[in-house]
């Protein structure tokens, strides 16, 4: 089986490298995007497989970026996991309308993520 290919995306730079590093140490290529521009221009030069979305970006937050993923044919069904710091339930109900398929809040546990990530790709990388 390939390699699963991972875009995290968040501008709160040592939340980036814990979580991109995370995902390394998964067996995962991860790509990161400091922002949605940087995600978008990510998701163009290779369409990843999965995408861990800070909610709270500057300019174009989490939830547009998500709604505008969904919008379009080639990037619809690439599964979203929100990652906010906020745990707060109306965030949640906002991420899932938005078009995310899964919601998680920071700080990332180490032990539940690599298996909902697992589950969302369809099958273990292991
Ligand atoms: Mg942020």
């Amino acid at each position: 089986m390939p390699v699963k290919r991972i875009l995290v995306v968040d501008d709160n730079l040592a939340n980036l490298k814990l979580a991109s590093e995370m995902m390394e140490c998964e067996g995962y290529l991860v790509d990161r995007a400091i922002d949605a521009d940087a995600a978008l221009a990510a998701i163009a030069a290779h369409a990843p497989d999965l995408i861990l979305m800070d909610l709270a970006l500057p300019g174009m937050d989490g939830l547009d970026l998500t709604r505008h993923l969904r919008s379009r044919p080639e990037t619809c069904r690439i599964p979203v996991v929100a990652l906010t710091a906020f745990a707060m339930k109306r965030d949640e109900e906002r991420a899932m309308e938005a078009g995310c398929d899964a919601y998680i809040v920071k700080p990332i546990d180490t032990r539940k993520l690599p298996g909902m990530l697992a589950g969302l790709l369809g099958a273990s990388i292991r």
